[in-house]
């Protein structure tokens, strides 16, 4: 590591900040290093690297540390167990103190030989830099669909426009991030918050690499939260859906009691059976329970949110002085 960059990051400001939430990814944090090192000294700005161990179960830890002691640059926070990607990212954001940050994977999907185009493209005047993947061509048939799919329906029902390579690497500036760490809620989603922020943004291209080491940690149950997360945390369309709904089952029930009735009135055949009438029963008790679902879930969110539990808790810090301590 370049030394002018050891002893300006010793100090209160650098002009660059990268923010790595970790989980399980022992094996991947030297490589990860080695690469950022080379490629940050290469830009010749001062800068930072903060990882956030996400309760990891492995040596990331130790890994961690070890990596704070051997340079000054670099600083730890492990979390007192996993609460998750996105706070992860938030808890980075909080310790950062570059004009810019740059948020990215452990794993070396986001390859940081990026980082120069995003510098540059934020000197140029843009406060957001977002990345877009090119997807690699190992990723399952399923899992681009349903990517796809998931932000088309989040943007049609929130009305933020996100595209379904955007992950959480970007640049921000500091103004932002600032902004950003204004957000106290609870289901955070970032791909959604950044969006929504306003600001000169860019979208730059990048060719997704494989994982480097050890396996990706969201699961497709993971996934559905975390979608299921997004959506309710910037819509209420769901819950109008029941409007929509009781007004269509509405105008059903009334031309069926009108058929009825004239059936009745001015024909001798007999009204029709009970089947259709058990089947519309069935099928709007369906309806009724799944919408009662969707309104649970936003009252759950709200309990959530009423409670005001703190969001992450930090167990411990390494590379810190004793006066960023207690930034949590
Ligand atoms: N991660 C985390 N907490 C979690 C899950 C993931 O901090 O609960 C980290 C993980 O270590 C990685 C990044 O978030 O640095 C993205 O996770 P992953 O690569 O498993 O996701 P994928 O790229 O497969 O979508
Ligand atoms: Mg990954």
């Amino acid at each position: 590591m370049s030394k002018s960059n050891d002893q300006i990051s010793d100090q209160q400001s650098c002009r660059l900040s990268i923010v790595v939430p970790v989980f399980n990814e022992e094996e991947n944090l030297d490589k990860l290093f080695e690469e950022l090192q080379k490629t940050l000294n290469a830009t010749g700005l001062t800068w930072e690297i903060l990882f956030v161990d996400d309760g990891s179960k492995d040596g990331s830890w130790v890994k961690i540390r070890k990596l704070c002691e051997a340079n000054k640059c670099i600083r730890g926070i492990r979390f007192s167990r996993n609460f998750g990607h996105q706070y992860a990212l938030f808890a980075g954001l909080v310790q950062t103190k570059g004009d810019a940050v740059v948020t990215m994977d452990a794993d070396l999907q986001h390859p940081p030989d990026v980082i120069p185009r995003m510098i540059e493209t934020w000197e140029s005047g843009n406060k957001i830099v977002n990345s877009a993947r090119i997807e690699p061509r190992k990723l399952p048939l399923y899992k681009k669909v349903t990517s796809k799919l998931y932000y088309k329906v989040f943007s049609f029902l929130s009305g933020i426009p996100i595209e379904s390579g955007m992950a959480d690497f970007r640049l921000l500036d500091r103004k932002v991030v600032d902004h950003i760490l204004l957000f106290r809620e609870e289901g955070l989603f970032l791909r959604g918050i950044v969006q929504t922020l306003g600001y000169t943004s860019a979208t730059i291209e990048y060719q997704c690499q494989d994982r480097f080491k050890g396996v990706s940690k969201y699961t497709l149950s993971r996934m559905i939260k975390f979608a299921w997360t997004g959506i309710t945390s910037f819509s209420i369309v769901p819950l109008r859906i029941s409007i929509i709904l009781g007004i269509f089952t509405s105008f059903v029930a009334f031309y069926q009691l009108g058929d009825a009735i004239y059936v009745k009135l001015f024909t001798d055949r007999a009204v029709p059976g009970w089947a259709s009438a058990i089947g519309i029963v069935s099928l709007m008790f369906g309806i009724l329970f799944i919408l009662m679902g969707i309104i649970g879930e936003y009252i759950g969110r709200i309990l959530i949110e009423v409670r005001g539990r703190p969001r992450y808790l930090v167990q411990e810090h390494a590379g810190f002085n004793i006066f960023e301590k207690g930034r949590l």
